[in-house]
C-alpha cells in the first residue's frame, strides 16, 4: 500500500526549510515553496513555476496540498454570500461574506458541526464531526477576500469566528489560522480586525489573554442569570456565569480590551425586566458592549423573538446605565446564512 502523503500546510516554515535542507537542497527553497503556498495561495505543486520540475515531481511523491474547494456559492438578495465549502475528506462547512457599505466581513467556521448544544442554534444540531485544520480556516477567508475583490472591488476588511463551531474549542488551529492571516507571508490583516466569537470556556479565555493575540473578543451572552442561561445554553451548567465573569475580568485587565456581548431578546424566555437588570449587572463587571441581535428562527417553535417592546426596554435600560448598544438587523436570512442558520442546507 502506497504511503499515505502529508498535509504540507501542516509544516511551519521552519520545518519546510529543514524539509529541503535533509534532502540535499537549500533551505530558500522552502522559503520559496512556503510562499506559493500561503501568500500566491498554490493549488498544486505544478503551478510553483519558479520550482524546478524534478523538485516538484519529488513534493508531489511527498505530499499533498489539501485545499478547501466552494462547492456552491448562493447570493442574496442583500449582498450576502455564502459559501458551502467541501473539505478534502468530503466533509463540508459554511461561510458567509457580509457586505456593507464601508466594509466586508467575512464569517468563518472553526469545527465541522459543533459540540456545544445551544438550543436556538442550527449548528448544534449538527454533530462536532472534527476540529478544522488552520489552512483549512485560512483558505475560507481567502476565498471571501477574493469574492469581496471580483464582487465589491475592495479587499476583505474584518473577520468574525462566527460560523460553525466553536472557536475555543479548538485553539490551537484557530490561533494558527489568526497567524498567518495576519502574517505578512498571508493575508497582512491586522488582529484588531478579527473577532473571536464564543459561548464563553472560561480557561481559554484566559489562555486567549495570556498569548496576547490582540484579536477582539465577543460573548455570546443571551442571559446574565444562570437558570435561564442553562436552560438555553445547557453547557453553562460546566461553565457557570461566575466562572466566565472572572475570566473575562482577567481578559480585560490584561488586554484592555473592550469585550462584545451578543444578546438576543425571546419571548418569554429573557424578556422580563429582571432579566435586563441582570445584563446590566454583568454589564458593569468589565467594560463592554451589547449587541442586541435578531432572533433567526430554526423551525422548531421553541423560540420566538420577543417583541419591539422588550428590545426597546433593553435598549433603553443598557442606556440608561452608560452601557453602549446597538440594535443589529440580520443579514442573508432569505439564504440561510444569518447567524445560528449555518447548517449545512444549501437546496
Ligand atoms: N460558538 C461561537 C460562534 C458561533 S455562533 C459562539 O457561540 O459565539 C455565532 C453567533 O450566532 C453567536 O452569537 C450565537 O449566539 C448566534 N446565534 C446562534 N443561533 C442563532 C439564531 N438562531 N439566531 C440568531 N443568532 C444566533
Amino acid at each position: 500500500m502506497k504511503n499515505k502523503k502529508k498535509d504540507i500546510r501542516a509544516l511551519t516554515k521552519a520545518q519546510l526549510q529543514e524539509f529541503f535542507v535533509e534532502n540535499g537542497d537549500k533551505s530558500f527553497r522552502g522559503s520559496q515553496v512556503y510562499e506559493w503556498l500561503w501568500n500566491k495561495g498554490a493549488h498544486s505543486f505544478e503551478a510553483m513555476t519558479n520550482i524546478s520540475k524534478a523538485t516538484r515531481g519529488m513534493l508531489d511523491e511527498n505530499f499533498v496540498i489539501n485545499h478547501i474547494r466552494v462547492d456552491r456559492m448562493q447570493r442574496s438578495s442583500d449582498g450576502t454570500i455564502k459559501n458551502a465549502v467541501k473539505l478534502h475528506d468530503q466533509l463540508t462547512v459554511e461561510s458567509v461574506l457580509i457586505p456593507t457599505a464601508t466594509r466586508t466581513t467575512a464569517c468563518v467556521s472553526s469545527q465541522v458541526g459543533c459540540s456545544l448544544d445551544c438550543q436556538f442554534c442550527a449548528t448544534a444540531r449538527l454533530k462536532r464531526m472534527r476540529n478544522l485544520n488552520p489552512d483549512e480556516i485560512y483558505d475560507q477567508v481567502v476565498a471571501i477576500d477574493n469574492e469581496s475583490r471580483l464582487y465589491f472591488d475592495r479587499p476583505l476588511s474584518n473577520i468574525v469566528f462566527m460560523g460553525m463551531g466553536e472557536p475555543l474549542m479548538n485553539y490551537k488551529n484557530v490561533m494558527k489560522a489568526v497567524e498567518k492571516i495576519t502574517s505578512p507571508e498571508g493575508l497582512g490583516m491586522s488582529p484588531k480586525r478579527i473577532t473571536i466569537s464564543t459561548s464563553g470556556v472560561p480557561k481559554i479565555i484566559k489562555k486567549l489573554a495570556d498569548d496576547e493575540a490582540k484579536i477582539k473578543l465577543a460573548v455570546s451572552l443571551h442571559s446574565a442569570i444562570n437558570e435561564v442561561r442553562t436552560q438555553i445554553m445547557p453547557f453553562n451548567a460546566t461553565f457557570p456565569l461566575e466562572d466566565l465573569r472572572e475570566s473575562l475580568e482577567y481578559w480585560y485587565s490584561k488586554t484592555k480590551s473592550r469585550i462584545t456581548y451578543e444578546y438576543i431578546v425571546w419571548k418569554d424566555i429573557n424578556d422580563t425586566r429582571k432579566d435586563a437588570e441582570a445584563l446590566v449587572r454583568f454589564c458593569n463587571y468589565v467594560p463592554c458592549k451589547v449587541n442586541l441581535i435578531e432572533y433567526n428562527p430554526i423551525d422548531d417553535g421553541n423560540f420566538q423573538q420577543a417583541s419591539g417592546k422588550a428590545t426597546d426596554m433593553y435598549q433603553n435600560m443598557l442606556e440608561r446605565n452608560g452601557i453602549t448598544v446597538t440594535v443589529r438587523r440580520s443579514r442573508g436570512k432569505d439564504i440561510d446564512a444569518a447567524c445560528g442558520q449555518l447548517a449545512n442546507k444549501s437546496a
